[in-house]
């Protein structure tokens, strides 16, 4: 029994995988202000074309580029590993595989795309790129990788963490970017914003319109802007998660997994595994596919398949997607990286589709698992993680109780090691449950009411 499954790096998976290609339905065009959809011309301010390119593609499978590969090899392929110990400890049938991507420098998967992205505006003439972070995970992310390419950084963190989380800025200045607190003095809507609220803990969608204002005023077009999660092409490179963990579960005589889980913010993690065993079930497996949000953000599990803003500033166009309304504001759960009002369209049109089942926990339940994790296995989980992990022990006791041996895997997405004050006020019994109200869920969503609305049908076959 094996509890760690190593990939060679000559078998790293040399094309990503585009679930565009396979859904029953297509995916829905994203739209401008006027309703219309967009033309990739349209994007070329804010990001380099190659990437709009795939983006919009339905090409099945796309080639990675040496290069890319050149820098994943750090940490690539990553282990898939088995939690042996939290198996004997639920006394469970069941065989929980997950999929580590917290070996990378910083400790996500966020890498994955951070390198993608940085080598295709390095390829386009691109000299620097900016970007938002919240807590810090994507920010830490992108300067790793804009360093390895010796590209500008910019990254505009949410006031709040800039001042309570100082460890990811001092990871992202050691990699070479510049961090500044949002709102910041560095732009028009930054100094607006300052004056009318100089207290303001400032937002996440504050500091994308300082990110993408500073990308478009620069009049020599050098600078493009970078999005962390939910856009397609974020998918695309997250897939070669699932590839790897397709050929390490063959590698241990797993033909097909019984269920696979993964914690869902913006959705690239979870699709990054999950994707390639989507295309399976497409293709006639019988495999159950679990996203799980928070319930203080319920996102898939209560939030309408609208069209909506990916931003509260309302910059960019428009999405379909499941979302709790632009101006949602979700309470301060510790899972920053899950706090986000919309979800990754792909993963939204395959729940439509009806090939998923999503789930969503209270943050108590998740640091209880995550103590359970650290109990057994001994790695300290983020955050987030720990919602993937709740649903995976969940499954496992089923398995118990229905006395069969599942195959059930997850994506580790990311360790806690910068995480620890919620651990902190988990173990001082500071935390609470958020569940987020019917009427406020009505209020925020009532957002949408002038919108466009996406199309709700499916093939009917899940
Ligand atoms: C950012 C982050 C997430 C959530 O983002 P997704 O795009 O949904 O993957 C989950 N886990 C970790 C560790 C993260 O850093």
């Amino acid at each position: 029994m094996d509890r760690k499954i190593l990939l060679n790096e000559k078998d790293i998976p040399k094309r990503w995988y585009n679930l565009a290609a396979d859904l029953p339905t297509p995916l829905q065009p994203p739209l401008g202000p006027d309703g219309k959809p967009i033309t990739p011309d349209m994007l070329a301010p804010v990001f380099p074309m190659n990437i709009i390119e795939q983006e919009v593609s339905t090409e099945r499978w796309i080639d990675i580029p040496e290069p890319i590969l050149d820098i994943l090899y750090r940490w690539r392929p990553a282990p898939l590993r088995r939690a042996v110990y939290l198996e004997r400890f639920l006394k469970t049938p069941a065989k929980i595989y997950y999929k580590d991507e917290s070996t990378s420098p910083p400790g996500s998967h966020k890498p994955n795309t951070a390198v993608a992205q940085a080598y295709y505006n390095k390829e386009f003439g691109i000299k620097k790129i900016t970007t938002e972070t919240g807590a810090g995970q994507w920010g830490s992310a992108l300067a790793f990788a804009c360093q390895l390419f010796d590209l500008k950084c910019k990254v505009y963190m949410v006031r709040i963490s800039f001042d309570q989380k100082p460890f990811r800025k001092i990871m992202m200045e050691t990699w070479g970017a510049k961090c500044v607190a949002s709102p910041s003095n560095e732009t028009e809507i930054g100094r607006k914003i300052l004056k009318e609220m100089p207290d303001t803990p400032g937002a996440l969608g504050i500091a994308i319109s300082e990110a993408i204002e500073e990308t478009v005023r620069d009049t020599t077009g050098k600078t493009r802007y970078s999005l962390g999660s939910v856009l397609n092409h974020v998918m695309l490179h997250q897939s070669i998660i699932g590839l790897e963990a397709k050929k390490q579960l063959e590698m241990v005589g797993v033909k097909k997994p019984d269920i696979v889980i993964g914690c869902a913010g913006g959705g690239s993690n979870f699709a990054g595994l999950a994707f390639p065993f989507v295309q399976d079930k497409i293709n006639g497996e019988n495999i159950e596919i679990i996203p799980v949000e928070p319930k203080a953000c319920p996102t898939i599990t209560r939030g309408e398949f609208a069209y909506d803003h990916g931003d509260t500033a309302c910059m960019t166009p428009l999405l379909a997607m499941h979302t709790l309304g632009h101006a949602f504001v979700p309470e301060p759960i510790h899972a920053g990286g899950l706090r986000y009002h919309g979800m990754a369209p792909l993963v939204c049109q395959a729940v439509v589709e009806g090939l998923m089942n999503p789930k969503s926990y209270h943050q108590l339940k998740c640091y209880e698992s995550a103590m359970i994790w650290a109990k057994t296995e001994g790695f300290i989980c983020a955050p987030e993680t720990s919602h993937a992990i709740a649903a995976t022990i969940e499954e496992a006791i089923k398995a118990r109780e229905e006395g069969k041996e599942k195959v059930i895997i997850f994506n580790y997405s990311g360790h806690g090691l910068m995480d620890l004050t919620g651990y902190d006020a988990y173990i001082n019994g500071k935390l609470h449950d958020y569940e987020l109200p019917e009427e406020a869920l009505k209020k925020s969503t009532s957002v949408l009411d002038g919108l466009p609305k996406p199309s709700t049908e499916k093939s009917g076959k899940w």
